[in-house]
């Protein structure tokens, strides 16, 4: 397989929709498994449902993947369960060996002592292409917070060098990845679902779920599913619920 490519931009609207154009306008083997879009400044970054993801210019890193799950042999429902939570986790880990203190708040964030320091957003671009995004807030001070439940690794007191949490998120999700591909995408074989509940602290917490329309579901979040799920536990009843099915969850 060609090298996969690693551009850098001094500003992008969307690392994710900058890619999706690229993959989606040149051959495939022009863009390989792990070719990846970054930048610091990003003017029209967003999260799940249309939401805005922002940060103030070079407060924050924004990185996309390429991933090409099928041709890993990973099929295409076991990819969209569990990429983002790989992703999470990978991110999580990149943050603590940089001395932040993270968990893991399915379906997508990354937290610090319960504040949002990291968002992923997986996004399927064709049957062979999904990406990966990620936003690290990296040096938002409290006054350039967009949110107050958000954080930044300055504020955190960890290290937030963009080019340093760059290397060890891609390191860390290549590693998960491969894993997860070796296992042809079962994550109970290949360790991902252990390692992702390992990592999760929405398991044993009071939720409420915010589903489509004005549904909501509250109960205790037990454990994940084979497929990703989260299992709530509601009076006794449990129900699992897909993250593309959750607009909110709340603790
Ligand atoms: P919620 O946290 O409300 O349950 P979510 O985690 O699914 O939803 P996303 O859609 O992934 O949220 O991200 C978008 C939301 O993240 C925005 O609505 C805003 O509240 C918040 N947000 C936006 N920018 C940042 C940022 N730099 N850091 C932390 N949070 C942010």
């Amino acid at each position: 397989a060609s090298a996969s490519k690693l551009e850098w931009r001094e500003r992008s609207t969307s690392t994710n929709d900058e890619l999706a154009a690229l993959v989606r306008s040149e051959p495939s083997s022009a863009w390989p498994e792990f070719s990846v879009l970054a930048t610091d400044v990003q003017t029209a970054g967003r999260g799940r449902l249309g939401r805005v993801w922002t940060a103030p210019d070079g407060t924050m890193l924004a990185v996309s993947v390429l991933l090409r799950p099928t041709s890993a042999g990973i099929r295409s429902a076991d990819a969209l369960g569990w990429l983002p939570l790989l992703a999470g986790l990978a991110m999580s880990r990149a943050l603590r060996i940089l001395g932040a203190t993270t968990e893991l708040k399915w379906p997508n964030d990354v937290l610090i002592a319960g504040r949002k320091v990291c968002g992923i957003l997986c996004e399927v671009v064709d049957d062979d292409a999904v990406i990966v995004g990620s936003g690290v807030n990296l040096t938002l001070s409290s006054t350039d917070l967009p949110v107050p439940t958000a954080t930044s690794l300055l504020l955190e007191g960890a290290a937030h060098d963009a080019d340093a949490v760059l290397a060890a998120y891609l390191s860390e999700l290549r590693s998960l990845y491969e894993a997860f591909g070796a296992a042809s995408g079962d994550a109970v074989v290949g360790g991902i679902k252990d390692a992702v509940s390992a990592d999760c602290s929405t398991l044993g917490k009071s939720v409420r779920v915010e589903l489509p329309g004005a549904d909501t579901l509250s109960g205790v979040a037990r454990s994940l599913d084979d497929d990703g799920r989260l299992v709530v536990d509601v009076d006794g009843r449990l129900t699992a619920v897909a993250a593309g099915d959750v607009t909110h969850l709340r603790y």
